[in-house]
Parts: structure tokens; C-alpha cells; sequence
């Protein structure tokens, strides 16, 4: 099902549920020369019921997109974004992953390394555009996907994010830390085809040059099927 269905549950089932009423009453009027105030009750309550049963369902569907600890996307959306995104391209990926995290957990605990997690997640949200797609990829690794953009500007996006980390005191409590980060980042160019596991794979490759040196962007751009790839920085 599409996600707007989810979204717009809550609207769906009451209006379909007003609807079938309405058919009822109508038919019921037509045979009956029925007031029709009889049926008031049971249309409020079924009223109510829809609308419980429509808000409950689009929050499972969000809580089951949704990264527990940072409230950002999680894996599994990102999937379905990415696949569906990819046919707009130009398109860009990027990979994001914190520099010695374990260090941090080893150092401060892992609380400390949570509320890190937290708060590196805030500054992905607050230094993308609303229709970037933000996701925690697993354990200190992030994703993004920026729609409708091409390398370069991916590239700017990305080195501001690594700059402000850079630059931020993360803090908890009486802790206070810096981290930086990695990235690596594969760009679909206009009319190329690149299956979504192979895009996701050239920003992994991306990624692993870029932890060589640690505090590092490197980028990939693909133009065919089979992912010839030039390494441009
Ligand atoms: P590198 O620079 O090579 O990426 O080193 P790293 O220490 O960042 O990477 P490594 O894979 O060695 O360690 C990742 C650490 O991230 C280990 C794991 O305990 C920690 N981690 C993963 N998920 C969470 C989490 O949800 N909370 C906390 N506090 N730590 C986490
Ligand atoms: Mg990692
Ligand atoms: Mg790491």
C-alpha cells in the first residue's frame, strides 16, 4: 500500500464509513419512509471507531519506519524512498559514518554515546532540505538522500555537515566531546540507470575510501547500468 494510504487513514476510514451510512440511510428511507434520527447513534459511534482505528494505524506505520532512539527514518524506508527516488534522478546518496565512536561509548559510557547519536541526528535534520530524506543506517552510520541533486551540490551539503560537527561541543550532563565524521557519496546523473543496491553499494565503496583518512568526503559519480564508476575526489 502507498504511504499516503497510511497517512491518511484516519480520513479514509471515516469517509468511507460516512459513506456506506449514508447508502444505508438512503436505502433505508427509500423503503421504510424511515426519520432516519434512529441511525444517529451508530453513526457517531462507527464515526469514532474509524477514526481510533485510523490514527492507530498510521502510527504503527511510522513507528515501524522509525529509528528508536534518534526519531529519524529508519533502514526499511529508506529502501522503499531510494527505489522509488532513483527514477527522478539526478540523485544522490550519501553515506555518513562518526569517527571512532566506540571511543566515545569506551570513554563516556553509552548514554553519553546516545545523547551524541541524538544530537549529531538534530544537526542532519537542521542542515538538510525538508525533502531530503534523513535515515540512521545502523549503530553510528547515517544515511541521506538528496533528491534532484547532482554531485556537487551533494558534495557542498555534505563537507557544511562535516564542518559543523567538526566544530560542535556535543554535550551530556558534565560531558562535553567533539567527533567527526566520514562520508562517502555516489550521484545518479539524469537517464542513467543504476539499480538501488548497486547505488547503495558505490556509496559504501565512497565511504570505506573516505575512513582511510577519517574527517574525509569522497565522491562517486555513475552514468551507466553496470556502475562504471569515476572516483572524482
Ligand atoms: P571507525 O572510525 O572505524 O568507524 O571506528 P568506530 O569506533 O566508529 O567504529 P566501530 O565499528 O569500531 O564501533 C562502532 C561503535 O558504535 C560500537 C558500538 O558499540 C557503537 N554503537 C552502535 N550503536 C550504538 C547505539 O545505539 N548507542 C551507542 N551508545 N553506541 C552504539
Ligand atoms: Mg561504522
Ligand atoms: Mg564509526
Amino acid at each position: 500500500m502507498k504511504e499516503k494510504m497510511y497517512k491518511y487513514a484516519p480520513a479514509i476510514l471515516l469517509s468511507c464509513g460516512l459513506i456506506l451510512w449514508l447508502i444505508t440511510f438512503l436505502i433505508d428511507r427509500h423503503y421504510n419512509h424511515n426519520q432516519g434520527l434512529v441511525w444517529m447513534p451508530f453513526v457517531i459511534i462507527q464515526m469514532v471507531i474509524s477514526t481510533i482505528c485510523g490514527v492507530l494505524i498510521k502510527k504503527l506505520y511510522q513507528q515501524v519506519h522509525t529509528d528508536a532512539l534518534t526519531g529519524l527514518r529508519n533502514k526499511k524506508y529508506f529502501y522503499i524512498k531510494l527505489s522509488e527516488l532513483k527514477t527522478k534522478a539526478p540523485v544522490s546518496l550519501i553515506l555518513i559514518d562518526i569517527d571512532n565512536f566506540k571511543s566515545i561509548n569506551d570513554t563516556y559510557g553509552h548514554i553519553a554515546g546516545d545523547q551524541v547519536l541524538q544530537q549529531f541526528a538534530e544537526i542532519l535534520q537542521s542542515n538538510t532540505r525538508k525533502n531530503d530524506i534523513i535515515a540512521r543506517w545502523g549503530g553510528e552510520e547515517f544515511a541521506v538522500i538528496f533528491p534532484q541533486t547532482d554531485t556537487k551540490e551533494a558534495f557542498k551539503i555534505a563537507d557544511r555537515i562535516r564542518a559543523i560537527v567538526e566544530n560542535h561541543l556535543f554535550s551530556y550532563e558534565r560531558i562535553a566531546c567533539k567527533i567527526t565524521v566520514s562520508i562517502g557519496i555516489a550521484s545518479i546523473k539524469e537517464g542513467a540507470d543504476v539499480g538501488t543496491e548497486q547505488f547503495i553499494k558505490i556509496a559504501d565503496e565512497a565511504l570505506y575510501k573516505a575512513k582511510e583518512k577519517k574527517n574525509f568526503i569522497v565522491t562517486v559519480e555513475s552514468s551507466f547500468a553496470q556502475a562504471k564508476h569515476n572516483l572524482l575526489w
